[in-house]
């Protein structure tokens, strides 16, 4: 009998796609090409900011995963921490025992957020996390007698997971059809979509409109009836959407005014995105009441996510003020050691290689770089914010709405970057980039050339053909 590494090894790139097209449920996957040969590439390896296909190609990876990869991939330091734990004590459960990695992993992550945000909850990665803080703000209502304060406060065009309840409040059309989603208590604000503000609306005046929204919402449904907002300090798959400036301490001051809870979803954010451990306050000047938290929490060497919470939200319910306490939510794997372990090394080299200067340092390069792009006819739109970069692809600018045209066109670009050594993985028609943390200037020289030349090649294929 073959080891699992045995098997692995022995295996071929065909068995492989043999055996995905014949077993593998794919994420976000279409039923219609179910049995068919799969559309994804198949990776064989990665090392830094590189990826290896089964072809043998070479690829700069652009969305690091999926905004994951913080320090890159086969960190040696990385691994060791999981083998080493993996060896000590490969499991404990978070219900009987207290581990050293996850109690470590906690204070590191309390070390680093913003203001008296002291507690962290591990979960499984972000769906969890956010999921574990939605019911968090139901638990503490209730428990302090407040059964009808739950509505959540949501974004259009937010992404918050794809468990039923972070499902539900993530507002992305194109993710909502076929699935019985829980309404009643989700409301979505508008997002703060820059590129598609109101016709003669500056930025300031875009940020009123913003906050009136919010003001009229709470006012319509009572403060009473709203428990949380929710809110990515830059919403990441809804396009890259950097707030005008002013949102994120206007909705704070708001929330806090009428004791609605804040939940700055940093999944993508958190780990160094941004220059910093956490966006909210060293970006956005906030300090949240509860930040979530996953993927570059282990740079996507492992799953894990979690949120950190505030202690004065926990003092109103700890202690003799509640009887009726018990916070029934958790996770076989909250706290999972390995994990932890694994997440522990993660920021050691964030903080050894000094990743998150490097990350100040060389955003401006890379979003200027980016911002370069701009010349083009097919780019509508260039935006971002630190190491997250987003190229709008619109063939008709007079539209004002992404088109089905304009998804078509980035398949095209994708997969022509592909061939040419970059990663793009579009979300519909936008072409997202946010690199490993250890990106360099040279390679970001590389993914800027090859983005150019893609989108030229298939505006003028486009226009040939008729399509522009
Ligand atoms: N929140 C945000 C902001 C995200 O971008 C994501 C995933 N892209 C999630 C939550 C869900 O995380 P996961 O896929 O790890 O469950």
């Amino acid at each position: 009998k073959l080891s699992a590494a045995e098997v692995i090894a022995g295996w071929n790139a065909p068995d492989q796609v043999a055996a995905a097209q014949a077993h593998l449920l794919s994420p976000f996957e279409s039923m219609e090409k179910l049995g068919q040969t799969p559309d994804r590439p198949l990776l064989t390896r990665g090392e830094g900011v590189w990826l290896y296909d089964e072809a043998g190609r070479q690829l700069l990876d652009g969305p690091a995963g999926m905004w994951c990869t913080q320090v890159g991939y086969a960190r040696p330091e990385i691994a060791e921490a999981i083998a080493a734990q993996a060896m000590t004590i490969s499991y404990s459960s978070p219900w009987y025992f207290l581990n050293g990695p996850s109690a470590a992993l906690a204070a590191r992550i309390a070390a680093v957020t913003p203001g008296d945000l002291n507690h962290v909850f591990f979960t499984t990665g972000g769906s969890s996390a956010v999921d574990s803080a939605l019911r968090f703000m139901q638990f503490y209502n209730n428990v302090l007698g407040r059964a009808g304060k739950k509505t959540i406060l949501a974004r259009i065009d937010g992404y918050h997971g794809s468990s039923h309840l972070t499902a539900a409040v993530s507002g992305r059309a194109g993710n909502r059809p076929n699935f019985d989603l829980e309404m009643e208590t989700i409301s979505f604000l508008s997002a703060p979509n820059m590129f598609t503000r109101p016709e003669g609306m500056d930025e300031a005046a875009f940020c009123d409109h913003l906050i009136a929204e919010l003001e009229e919402r709470i006012e319509t449904l009572g403060a009473d009836s709203i428990g949380c907002f929710i809110a990515e300090p830059v919403l990441a798959s809804g396009g890259i959407l950097v707030p005008p400036q002013g949102y994120h301490q206007r909705t704070l001051e708001i929330c806090r005014r009428h004791d609605i809870l804040y939940i700055s979803d940093e999944v993508v954010t958190g780990f160094g995105r941004l220059g910093h451990w956490f966006a909210s306050e060293e970006v956005y000047g906030i300090t949240p009441d509860i930040i979530t938290f996953a993927k570059g929490v282990t740079s996507g060497y492992v799953p894990l996510g979690g949120f950190a919470i505030s202690d004065a939200v926990l003092a109103r319910i700890a202690g003799e003020k509640s009887k009726q306490s018990f916070y029934s939510n958790g996770y076989t794997y909250s706290g999972q050691p390995v994990a932890c372990a694994a997440g522990l090394a993660s920021m050691d080299i964030i903080e050894g290689d000094g990743l998150l200067e490097h990350v100040r340092d060389i955003a401006p390069y890379f979003q200027a770089q980016l911002a370069t792009l701009a010349d083009l006819p097919l780019v509508g739109d260039v935006r971002g914010a630190g190491l997250l970069g987003c190229v709008e692809i619109v063939a008709d600018r007079a539209k004002g709405v992404s088109t089905d045209l304009d998804a078509k066109l980035t398949l095209r670009i994708d997969r022509l970057c592909y061939d040419k050594g970059l990663i793009v993985r579009p979300i519909r028609s936008m072409c997202v980039m946010s690199p490993a943390l250890v990106i360099t200037r040279e390679q970001i020289d590389l993914m800027v050339r090859i983005l150019r030349e893609s989108i030229t090649e298939v505006g003028i294929a486009a226009r040939a053909e008729g399509l522009l």
